[in-house]
């Protein structure tokens, strides 16, 4: 399967940079059996560049694969910083754009940690709106509902103010398809107000961020292909950020009548794009060596070394070393995890708790942010291992 055209513009400009081969199809799935795990396939990864409007795809992305209603495992809210973070970041979008008392609509809800905050702190009515949506998560609050489908043209008839859409885009192969379904629903209405986060590529392309990439994530935004695609749609960009050390890449934008040319300051030029992509090719090989190089003495000095951090993020680094042999496990604290399986790789989840008598001597943080966090736990156990952050 190989897709020629920006799935963003339409475009057939398209520049090939990195190929990951054999990676696991399936990242945040939840999987009881070792069995059932190992035998997620496997496919390559090859992202492409759009030289007409920034945008970073994988060209050979599978669509005909059940990746969503499964079930899968997403939340972050088991972490006091990941908590701190997104309450202080919804505080601020509510206030903006004077969100409170009001019809919000989240497109990927999960398992509804976020809608359920915009509601609680907003004093706002809420629809999450998700294929794999799971019940009892969340706190019940009368003024929110749910619904358990793939969002579409129809879901336009509910009452919106504010359509929110978080960490969902990057699963989206018809990204142009998608925000059109979104500007159809909207119409003639122009107060909405549309409040996206998706994990930003340039902080990727930056540092070799490789973890970052993984077969479940068809869609690499950057500022210029994320203001390319609303602009497209008739959106005007209200305001685009990073945070999250980076990692997030935040837009909020209204509809309009006529395409606005209104680029943000954020957007690179396709020049710029491009040297970032060069500097990562030519960068990549050396990064991911230096790691082999790492692991391979931390497994011939019998060092214990655990990852901290499963989801995505820890198929996206197993899926580079695994066959190193120098990991045996994965540690998560979100506990429904717990027991599970990693898909492709195979190891089972543990608690943090599991490491007070496993005593390891190095711990791989998948998302640096978290570092203070972990050191604490491991502190508060009597643990000293090294540490080392993504
Ligand atoms: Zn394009």
């Amino acid at each position: 399967m190989k897709h020629t055209a920006c799935p963003n513009c339409s475009h057939t400009d398209i520049y090939e940079f990195h190929e990951l081969k054999n990676a696991p199809t399936q990242s945040l799935v939840t999987i009881k059996d070792y069995q059932e795990a190992i035998n997620i396939p496997r496919k390559n990864i090859n992202l492409g560049f759009c030289q007409n409007c920034g945008f970073i795809f994988n060209t050979t992305f599978d669509t005909s694969i059940d990746y969503y209603t499964k079930g899968y495992e997403d939340q972050q809210g088991f972490s006091p910083t990941f908590k701190k973070f997104i309450s202080e970041i919804t505080e601020r979008v509510l206030n903006r754009y004077d969100i409170h008392n009001k019809d919000v609509i989240e497109i990927g809800c999960g398992k509804g940690d976020f809608i359920s905050l915009v509601c609680e702190l907003g004093n706002n009515r809420g629809i999450g709106i998700d294929p794999a949506f799971v019940p009892g998560r969340t706190k019940p609050n009368p003024n929110l509902s749910f619904i358990s489908e793939f969002y579409s043209e129809k879901h336009g008839a509910l009452p919106a103010d504010c359509i929110c859409c978080r960490h969902t885009l990057e699963h989206i192969h018809g990204t142009n398809e998608f925000l059109k379904t979104i500007r159809n629903s909207i119409g003639d209405r122009k107060d909405v107000i549309l409040f996206f986060e998706i994990p930003d590529i340039t902080r990727i392309l930056k540092i070799q961020a490789f973890w970052d990439i993984f077969y479940e994530h068809c869609t690499y935004m950057s500022p210029l292909s994320l203001g390319n695609l609303f602009r497209a749609n008739r959106f005007e960009v209200l305001d685009m950020y990073v945070e999250y050390d980076s990692q997030y890449l935040f837009i909020e934008a209204k509809p309009v009548d006529e395409i606005s040319t209104k680029k943000h300051p954020l957007e690179l030029s396709i020049p710029e794009m491009k040297d970032l992509i060069e500097e990562f090719k030519s960068k990549i090989g050396v990064t991911l060596d230096s790691w082999t190089k790492r692991l391979t003495e931390f497994k011939e000095k019998g060092l214990k070394t655990v990852v901290w951090g499963g989801g995505s993020k820890s198929v996206g680094f197993l899926t580079n070393f695994d066959h190193i042999g120098a990991i045996d496990h994965i540690v998560d604290i979100n506990p429904h995890m717990l027991g599970n399986y990693i898909p492709g790789i195979g190891k089972q989840y543990a608690s943090p708790e599991f490491l007070k008598e496993y005593k390891p001597d190095v711990v791989i943080i998948m998302n640096g942010v978290y570092k203070r966090e972990i050191g604490d736990m491991l502190n508060n156990m009597g643990l000293n291992p090294e540490i080392i952050p993504l």
